[in-house]
């Protein structure tokens, strides 16, 4: 492990990233990039070492490779993510590679695939850096911050970043919970996979497809199949889940607004979970 801290714009805290990659080149290229962006760089080259640097380090971004020396990046994410969510970028050697892992809810937040540039690299940290603050931030009004959005049994508290579905807590990585608000926000209507890059990936000029087709996965996988319907060669749009106490609130009420305090009584426990 080793740290350079040089470069670092004056009164500015710099970015904090650990890189946990094994090979060598691929590692100082990163490094050598991210130094002269001015971030704070510490790298680590196998699974073990790579958890005590981000434990110690507590980065604002973590560069992560999938095959690594003694335990794998899957086991890494998953350690470094138990303790508190941190922003995690996949290395993976094949775009099917990627599918494979969100398919695990690994829940890292981006994913590249090698061979990369290390120019994408750099703005898709960057759009990630940009998405966790604007996600920090306090909502924008006061009624944003007081209301989740309901569809029928389907209950999103934004101020809260929390997700109900059938009265269970549905636990979301960031990204997936920016991904849903997305699509919530224009319900039903179709979200082409360019839009969706931009809006929640913020990628302005966006080639790669697969992080937002992996992420509808796993929001199926956590939330119903039936959420997220894909119109085929377009995009995705979020269907409204009926509301078994009301069925006639899916048709009429696509943004109906609940008070966070009512979320607990949301609970409808004849219904089967959704998440199975
Ligand atoms: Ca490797």
């Amino acid at each position: 492990m080793s740290t350079s801290d040089q470069n670092a714009a004056p009164g500015t805290a710099p970015v904090r990233v650990v890189v946990i990659e094994d090979e060598l080149t691929i590692t100082r290229a990163i490094a050598d990039r991210l130094t002269a962006e001015g971030w704070e760089v510490t790298t680590a080259s196998d699974g073990p070492s790579g958890v005590r640097a981000v434990t110690e380090v507590r980065p604002d971004v973590v560069v992560l490779d999938v095959m690594l020396p003694g335990f794998d990046g899957l086991e890494v994410c998953r350690r470094i993510q138990a303790d508190e969510p941190v922003p995690v970028l996949m290395l993976t050697a094949r775009d099917d590679e990627t599918d494979m892992l969100v398919g695990l809810g690994v829940g890292a937040d981006d994913y590249m695939t090698k061979p990369f540039s290390m120019r994408e690299l750099v703005a898709r940290l960057k759009a990630l850096l940009r998405r966790m603050r604007r996600a920090g931030a306090p909502a924008p009004s006061e009624s944003e911050k007081q209301d989740a959005l309901q569809f029928g049994d389907l209950v999103i508290d934004r101020a809260g970043r929390r997700v109900m579905r059938a009265g269970a807590p549905a636990h979301l990585t960031p990204t997936e919970f920016d991904l849903l608000l997305c699509l919530a926000n224009a319900p039903g209507t179709v979200l082409t996979r360019e839009q969706l890059l931009a809006d929640v990936w913020d990628w302005v000029d966006a080639t790669g497809t697969r992080t937002v087709d992996s992420h509808v996965k796993a929001l199926r996988r956590k939330l119903g199949s039936d959420l997220v319907r894909t119109v085929h060669g377009v995009g995705y749009a979020l269907e409204i889940p009926e509301d078994p106490e009301d069925a006639a609130g899916a048709a009429t009420a696509p943004s109906s607004r609940t008070s966070p305090s009512d979320l607990s009584s949301m609970a409808t426990p004849n219904l089967p979970a959704a998440a199975s």
